[in-house]
């Protein structure tokens, strides 16, 4: 490796690390791991059944901190490679300033977390540390929602999970899924002068509905209903399209049965499309006649003012342009009788606000709407001491909201008047093959949080 970077402790422990096999729920080796890190250096240390660790480090009598991570990471890799991720390490290799993995992920988020803390407990810097290591952050979040927060004496964290150098991230959002049951009852309709086609809005470019929410990348669903309610005299057979609660829907397949004649049809698909087009520009509308279905659904028309109704997007910004609240209408199967929509917030009373009108939409259609679960947001405190801190012993670092779920929002949930913030060394293409390390945004992320504890009181 060029310039020997693995004299540098911080990569000496990465690439250890990177030897433990660490897919999600996949952990116990770094459990194990951790747990002979601090035997060998006579550190008291806790875990559990969940994998998680924590680590403790007293030099003095002063109030200690929580540095966190996670210690799993998410194994994707080429077509080409034979990693078996169960039993395989992963191989990285430096270009120039960057560290990069061999056909796989890097498992820089967050194994390079985990090594700063790990370089930080060697230090001898006098302050009192608990490190606390989670599993399964990138499914479950179980490590976090389970480990024992009675082990923890600490006030402040600071986590290490993030993906941008110089950065703090002072504030997450809260994620809620939301599943509606409506009633699909079919009914069969005289069919003498409908005719049958199957429709497939597709080609929208979806994403993630925290980090993509706003960018006017459509929905499917919305098209859809939106092309539907302008065909006269139509029912609706079925209606499925989606994925998961925190997808942006980018494929809709409809079939429908209209009196409308095929001519006046074909021209409405036509003139959606076009006004679509100019949006959207890969968005594909394919409209095929099918056999003669005369059996529709008995509440089509209630079902796609629903949809109609539903304000997809962005439902709050605050005065920086930071998205505070949004809604995404994201799985809808007709058949299967439920629609998913997953909603996102930073702000207790704009969530509830959003809900509540979640419930009166709902109540107004006659559907049976409800929380199935929710992940808290976390937000740094108002004259924050730590981040007062953060701010002047960092290079002018650049205080970023996000509009996404993560951990740190269960530790404060739990922890009571536990204050959070996040910092991390710059990762690129995070969870995919081409997953990159800053090696430089790397040590400059260390020698911050080095300074920031000399420095603390
Ligand atoms: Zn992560």
């Amino acid at each position: 490796m060029k310039n020997n970077i693995l004299e540098n402790p911080i990569f000496k422990f990465f690439k250890e690390i990177s030897n433990i096999p660490r897919g999600s729920g996949n952990e116990k080796g770094m459990q194990e791991y951790l747990v002979n890190f601090a035997k060998e250096r006579n550190l008291p240390f806790y875990k559990d059944k969940y994998n998680n660790v924590i680590i403790y480090k007293k030099t003095n009598n002063d109030k200690p901190i929580i540095l966190q991570a996670h210690t799993d990471m998410v194994c994707v890799k080429d077509v080409k490679s034979k990693t078996d991720f169960q039993v395989d390490p992963i191989i990285f290799k430096q270009k120039g300033n960057l560290l990069q993995a061999k056909g796989t992920s890097l498992g820089a988020d967050d194994g390079i977390g985990v090594a700063i803390i790990l370089d930080i407990l060697d230090s001898d810097i006098p302050v009192n540390i608990e490190a606390v290591f989670t599993s399964e952050e990138e499914t479950t979040m179980c490590g976090a929602y389970n480990i024992d927060i009675k082990e923890l004496k600490s006030k402040e964290m600071i986590c290490l999970d993030g993906f941008e150098g110089n950065t703090i991230i002072t504030s997450s959002a809260s994620f809620t899924d939301f599943l509606i049951k409506f009633n699909n009852e079919k009914l069969l309709v005289d069919s003498a002068n409908l005719s049958t086609y199957k429709l497939i809005i597709s080609g929208l470019e979806g994403g993630h509905s925290g980090f993509d929410i706003d960018k006017n990348r459509g929905s499917s669903h919305k098209l859809t209903a939106e092309l539907l309610s302008k065909i006269p005299n139509t029912y609706i057979n079925s209606f499925v399209g989606g994925h998961n609660y925190n997808v942006i829907p980018s494929k809709t397949e409809t079939v429908f049965s209209t009196a409308t004649s095929e001519k006046d049809v074909k021209n409405i698909v036509k003139q959606v499309y076009l006004s679509a087009k100019r949006q959207y520009k890969n968005v594909k509308i394919n409209c095929i006649k099918q056999l003669r279905n005369s059996i529709v659904l008995k509440n089509g028309e209630k079902f796609l003012n629903f949809i109609l109704s539903f304000n997809q997007g962005v439902f709050f910004k605050d005065d920086d342009n930071y998205i505070v609240a949004s809604q995404n209408l994201s799985e809808i199967n007709s058949e299967q009788a439920f629609i998913k929509i997953g909603l996102r917030s930073s702000d207790k009373s704009k969530d509830a606000e959003m809900l509540k009108n979640l419930k009166v939409l709902c109540k107004k259609f006659d559907f049976d709407g409800k929380v199935i679960d929710t992940q808290p947001a976390f937000n740094t405190f108002k004259n924050s001491k730590m981040l007062e801190q953060l701010i002047k012993t960092g290079d002018n670092p650049k205080i970023v909201k996000m509009h996404i779920a993560v951990e740190c929002g269960i530790f404060q949930d739990r922890v009571k008047g536990l204050d959070v913030a996040i910092i991390s060394p710059t990762i690129t293409n995070a969870h995919s093959t081409q997953e990159t390390l800053d090696i430089n945004s790397t040590i400059q992320t260390s020698n911050w949080l080095k300074k920031f504890l000399s420095n603390r009181k």
